[in-house]
This record gives C-alpha cells, sequence and structure tokens, in this order.
C-alpha cells in the first residue's frame, strides 16, 4: 500500500533541526533559536524599540494576525512575528508593499534588536 504524502518544501519556518556551528539569534526570553545569521539581509532598519534586523527567514516562529500598517513609507500589510517558544513578539513579516521600491521587504521579516539574542559561539 503506498504513501502518498505531499510535502511542503518551501516554508522557512518548518526547519525541523538546528543548524550546527552557525551564528544564530534567538529569543531573548526563551533562548529558543529563531534565525540563521546567515539570513540578515539588511541592519538598517527601525523597529518600535530602536535597531531592527531584515531577515530572508527565521526558524522557529510563528505569524500574528495579518494586518494593514500605515508607515511613513505608505500602507503594509505585515503579521507580527511570535517565538513559537514562549510566544513573545520578535517583530513582524512583510506581506505586502505599497510600491515597487520596496518590494525587496515583501516576505521577510522584522527582527527587533532589543528581542533577540546574538550568539556567535554555538
Ligand atoms: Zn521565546
Amino acid at each position: 500500500m503506498p504513501m502518498h504524502k505531499e510535502v511542503e518544501t518551501c516554508s522557512n519556518q518548518d526547519l525541523h533541526y538546528l543548524p550546527s556551528n552557525q551564528p544564530v539569534f534567538s529569543c531573548k526570553n526563551c533562548s529558543c533559536v529563531i534565525a540563521l545569521q546567515d539570513e540578515l539581509c539588511s541592519k538598517g532598519f527601525t523597529g518600535s524599540s530602536g535597531t531592527a534586523f531584515l531577515m530572508n527567514s527565521t526558524i522557529n516562529t510563528n505569524l500574528g494576525e495579518k494586518e494593514e500598517r500605515k508607515l511613513i513609507t505608505g500602507t503594509h500589510t505585515c503579521a507580527d512575528l511570535l517565538c513559537a517558544s514562549c510566544g513573545t513578539s520578535l517583530g513582524w513579516k512583510y506581506l505586502k508593499t505599497p510600491t515597487a521600491e520596496q518590494k525587496y521587504k515583501e516576505n521577510r521579516y522584522i527582527l527587533e534588536q532589543a528581542r533577540v539574542v546574538k550568539e556567535n559561539n554555538w
């Protein structure tokens, strides 16, 4: 009896292994690994509590409700990014941006520096 199972492989949020010997960001509250530093896209962002990182992907995170946010640069569709382990808000994910110049942010994640710990010595 063949088992036919469709496996979704494109989800970045479903990594079931932890990378070894790689610098990571972890949740400040519970130390759960939430992103690889290799996935850092830009450091020049500002979150609600100061410096924020734009990430290509995250690990062990959940998304909150999708919502429209009016920012200086226009109305963005975002969703809160939550630690899958403790539920702390870590930043947000950009789902839709208002202009073509900002499209690079779509499907990327903002991590607020104040909510994460940078770990270099795994
Ligand atoms: Zn956590």
